[in-house]
């Protein structure tokens, strides 16, 4: 004896109803089989859709009728000979003529009672279990069909009657036997009260009636027949790489279909699991794929969370107040009163000082519970004991579902911190403690993203993805598109990492394209995007809400600083090569920070200083190692040395300069770089990430500029360093003579710092620098004899480039 349930897509058509009829016919050879069918794809919600149009004086109704008449009759039609038509086609005519006439009475009452409604709604069935019928009879098969709304017998709660179990399981096994064909066909769904009216087991519930058979004839199997390949680790319609669990136990599939798993009506596990009966969900369009099996003890595999599925929208509704310490009887009252307003209760979670209660419930039933609750409390909350009943809606319920968690630590650790990574907020958790699942109320619009972050930590260990967005596409920001394109393979292979770039800005336009740019083609992409605008391309980028997303600046521009703060807020982490942001006010650059770490994501800014050198990141794990740093000596500009290593008097000063613009070292502004300003700001980083509070007006800078050469555009600049020839050249000429040379030196000693021109020594760590190298020496509790010194190229799109990839790196690992 075996149960197979088909459900709406695999009746859905003619077609699919002859596939159907070949796996019954085929499940009947091997032995006694019950076929539950449920109504035609999209029948149930057409019917619910006529009664209420009805009940509105809406007469589009009959039109309804009609289309669904016509849908039958054709599928009769193709299913068919035409000899064995006549029979089923009258059946089909006359039951709907029944339902015009149902739908008239409801229309001139104007009134759609629960119990009319189930009556209504119980046609798509009695329909579709007698075309499927007749399909049988057509292949000569011999066959009964069961009423089942004469076998499962329920009480009068319409919409979602509970069965009677004793009555039902002889009604079965008497009918069966009594029928003594191999191959019995009954409508899912429909059920009746002692009284005879029809009532019906709640939507979805073609699942339930095809596990009340099965219980009741004690099967050897229930197959749940539908169009997916299994139970999956997430709902597929969100998550696009979810897969068949291939076995699975009857708690963890009752846990997954409770918070939402539409694949398996929930209560279909309880008559199965009472006696052990293996349930099967097989795909009808995918027969030889596996499916999953439920059972008692799945064997223990890899796999310690078995899958996560997701609810909603719900409510919350939180009863609050002094009055509820230590008095018992409030959390009876609470559920008794929401379950006379029969309101299906969700989730609960209770404060262990008793302060609260919170629960969940479905938010079309959100009205009806604050009422009922309300109601119960109305004196508590009258004397100030209880506060008004607080409900917060458009929410909803993530769930990981797995026996083996409880064995296995950190599980909701992992859980709160990839949502917490991804500015995903969580209102409230609860978790049995038998620990079979983990529940996480979020907002309903997370629910996408969060079931893909999650689906990623737990199912996806393989690869996370890394979504990009590039402001700036200049030296270095192509250098960097260049880069990424040419280590994706390597970061999939090796960190697991699928590296996307899904935006991109110049400063004109921008593109933004969730499914990830051709690297290959950026250009292309970029030149047919949008004018730029960057409030909108913030607004764009957040409402697309993709998990483990980095902003990357690579521009010199305040507007795009001025972006951060709005991602930060909504956990986006921003990689900035601009050096705007970290320098500007300290109240601002403050204020990223914490941004950043209230929102549990990474503002990282290495290449402020030195380029590619890890300068920043050194110093924060001397200082987070509890390392202290009293002096930092730095040579921070790639040009100012560059200048002074070039610089001998048998060239003028001027010329060497423009060499220095000319080979792409300099600031955009030369006089950026000569003035110290540029210096002066990176060593104002320094001292700002060794926890010292100032501003750039703080640092002292000795200028060995003369004041005219500020005055005037570029060319006036340049003209005025001609006329100070001398000065250089005095300045060359006084270091030379003691054997040494000109660095352009930032120090940082106990809070204060200054930039300035110095002649150094032979042996100092400052003296061996090439071409436009940086040098910082720190100069630490820990190195005190010698400076920890960290040394190499300053500058360069290449270098540049390469740090701000290891920044990135940094961001999302
Ligand atoms: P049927 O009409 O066969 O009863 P349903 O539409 O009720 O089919 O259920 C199958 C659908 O459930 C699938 O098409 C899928 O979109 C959805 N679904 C949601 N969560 C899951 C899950 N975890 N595993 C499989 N399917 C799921
Ligand atoms: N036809 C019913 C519904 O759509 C029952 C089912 O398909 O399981 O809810
Ligand atoms: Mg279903």
């Amino acid at each position: 004896m075996q149960v197979l349930k088909f459900g709406g897509s695999s009746v859905a058509t003619a077609e699919n109803m002859q596939r159907v009829l070949t796996l019954a016919e085929a499940a009947a050879r091997r032995t006694t089989t019950v076929v539950v069918v449920s109504a035609l794809g999209g029948v149930t919600d057409a019917l619910i859709e006529a009664g209420r149009r009805a009940a509105a004086a809406d007469g589009a109704y009959r039109e309804q009728l009609r289309q669904l008449e016509k849908r039958h009759l054709e599928v009769v039609r193709s299913l068919l000979p035409i000899a064995g038509q006549s029979a089923v086609l009258s059946f089909v005519k006359t039951h709907c003529n029944e339902l015009e006439h149902l739908c008239d009475g409801i229309f001139a009452l104007g009134e759609l009672s629960d119990r009319t409604l189930d009556r209504l709604v119980s046609y798509g069935e009695l329909l579709s279990s007698r075309v499927m019928a007749a399909g049988l009879a057509a292949r000569g098969v011999a066959y009964a069909w069961l009423d089942s709304r004469q076998l499962i017998r329920t009480d009068a709660r319409y919409g979602h009657a509970a069965v009677d179990f004793g009555v039902t399981n002889q009604q079965i096994q008497a009918a069966v036997t009594a029928a003594g064909v191999p191959l019995l066909v009954a409508p899912g769904f429909v059920a009746a009260e002692a009284g005879g009216s029809t009532t019906t087991l709640g939507r979805g519930g073609s699942d339930y009636t095809a596990a009340i058979f099965a219980g009741a004839l004690g099967a050897e199997q229930l197959e749940i027949w539908t169009d997916v390949s299994g139970m999956m680790t997430a709902d597929p319609r969100l998550v696009r790489h979810a897969r068949p669990i291939p076995r699975i136990s009857y708690q963890e599939a009752m846990e997954l279909s409770h918070f939402g798993a539409k694949v398996l009506y929930p209560p279909t596990i309880q008559p199965v699991r009472q006696q052990g009966i293996p349930l099967w969900i097989k795909n009808t369009f995918a027969p030889n794929d596996a499916g999953t099996l439920v059972e008692v003890e799945p064997p223990a595999n890899k796999a310690i969370v078995r899958g996560l599925s997701s609810i909603g929208p719900v409510a919350l509704l939180r009863l609050e107040g002094s009055g509820m310490v230590g008095i018992p009887g409030f959390s009876r009252r609470l559920f008794a009163a929401l379950a006379r307003e029969q309101v299906n209760v969700i989730l609960i979670t209770q404060s262990s000082s008793e302060h609260s209660i919170c629960v969940a419930v479905s938010e079309a039933e959100a009205a009806r519970a604050k009422q009922a609750a309300d109601t119960e409390f109305e004196a508590e909350i009258n004397n100030g004991r209880l506060d008004p009943l607080d409900m917060e809606s458009s929410l909803a319920i993530v769930a990981l579902v797995g026996e083996q968690m409880k064995d296995h630590p950190g599980i909701s650790g992992r859980m709160f911190s990839a949502l917490g990574t991804n500015g995903i907020n969580i209102r409230a958790i609860a978790q049995g403690s038998s620990e079979k699942n983990i529940s996480t109320v979020i907002r309903q619009q997370d629910v996408r993203k969060a079931s893909n972050v999650l689906h990623e930590t737990f199912f996806e260990a393989t690869t996370r993805q890394v979504n990009l967005v590039v402001a700036g596409v200049g030296n270095v920001g192509s250098k960097l598109l260049e880069q990424l394109a040419r280590q994706q393979t390597w970061l999939r292979e090796k960190l697991r990492l699928n590296l996307r770039v899904v935006g991109l800005a110049n400063s004109s336009r921008f593109v933004l394209n969730e499914e990830g740019l051709d690297l290959e083609n950026w250009q292309q992409a970029l030149a047919g995007g949008q004018p730029l605008n960057l409030p909108t391309l913030t607004e764009q980028l957040l409402a697309l809400n993709l998990r483990n997303t980095v902003f990357v600046d690579v521009t010199a521009s305040a507007e795009v600083a001025a972006c951060y703060a709005p991602l930060l807020a909504r956990s986006v982490a921003v990689v900035a090569c601009n050096k705007v942001a970290a320098s500007s006010e300290y109240v601002a650059y403050a204020r990223l920070k914490t941004l950043a770490s209230d929102f549990n994501t990474q503002f990282l800014f290495e290449t402020n200083v030195g380029a590619g050198l890890p300068v920043i990141g050194t110093l924060n794990d001397l200082l987070r190692s509890g390392d202290e740093v009293h002096r930092i000596e730095a040579v921070l500009s790639g040009t100012l040395n560059f200048v002074f290593n070039n610089y001998d008097g048998t060239r003028p000063f001027a010329e060497v300069v423009r060499q220095a613009q000319n080979e792409g070292y300099t600031e955009p502004d030369p006089r950026l770089d000569l003035t110290g300003v540029d210096v002066a700001r990176k060593i104002l980083i320094l001292a700002r990430e060794s926890g010292q509070h100032l501003e750039l007006s703080d640092i002292e800078n000795d200028s060995f500029l003369p004041a005219s050469c500020l005055e005037g555009d570029v060319a006036a600049f340049y003209e005025q360093l001609a006329v100070h020839e001398p000065h250089f050249r005095a300045l060359y000429d006084a270091a030379a003579e003691k054997g040494e040379k000109l660095r352009f030196v930032a120090r940082y000693r106990d809070g204060q710092a200054r930039v300035g021109l110095q002649s150094i020594a032979p042996g100092h760590d400052l003296y061996a620098l090439q071409g436009k190298d940086n040098a910082v020496l720190f100069f630490t509790n820990r190195y005190t004899e010698q400076p920890l010194v960290i040394k190499g190229a300053g500058a360069g799109a290449d270098v540049t480039a390469s740090g701000v990839f290891a920044d990135i790196l940094r961001a999302v690992q």
